[in-house]
């Protein structure tokens, strides 16, 4: 099964996301120690392509003084777990310098990567994904997470890539 990872910094919308794609779909939770735990797996469905999942949920308990090595390992596990991974900024914010950071690891790790500008509904979305170029990872693909916008680009992207 093709196993997409998403990534990126806490609140821009990788949960959002993850519910939206699983749905009731959840897959059973490992008792697993360590970062494995904080990784929520589960069953994905966009159009007629299924997939697995992957979300960096133990983000949300990190502490801000150790969230940049845990983001840093999480993010490298659950890379290394998948086939192709989803880095998703956040429109409303704008690309951030903790999103370079993640640009540069998945860069790094040479890993099969899609852009998604989240949070782009309205007219929200084109400075932030013009923005979103220069991280170097190919198009950015603006969609809203919590309304269902750019799930048909979100899906074109995707089956080009598995
Ligand atoms: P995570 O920390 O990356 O998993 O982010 P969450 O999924 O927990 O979302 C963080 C916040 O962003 C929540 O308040 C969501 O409701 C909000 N959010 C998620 N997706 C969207 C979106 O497409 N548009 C807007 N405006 N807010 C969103
Ligand atoms: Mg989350």
């Amino acid at each position: 099964m093709f196993t997409l990872a998403i990534v990126g910094r806490p609140n821009v919308g990788k949960s959002t996301l993850f519910n939206r794609l699983v749905g009731k779909r959840l897959a059973l939770v490992d008792d697993q120690p360590g970062v494995t735990r904080d990784l929520r797996e589960g069953a994905a469905r966009l159009g007629d392509l299924t997939f697995t999942i992957i979300d960096t949920a133990g983000l949300e308990e990190a502490d801000a003084a150790s969230l940049p090595g845990r983001m840093r390992a999480l993010t490298e596990r659950a890379v290394d777990m998948a086939d192709a991974s989803l880095f998703v900024v956040d429109a409303r914010a704008g690309i951030l310098p903790q999103d370079e950071v993640f640009a540069d690891i998945l860069r790094k790790k040479g890993a099969k990567v899609l852009l998604a500008v989240n949070k782009a509904e309205g007219r929200q979305g084109a400075d932030a994904s013009m923005d979103a170029w220069r991280l170097g990872l190919g198009q950015p693909i603006p969609i809203s997470a919590e309304h269902g916008e750019g799930m048909g680009d979100l899906y074109t992207a995707l089956d080009a890539l598995r």
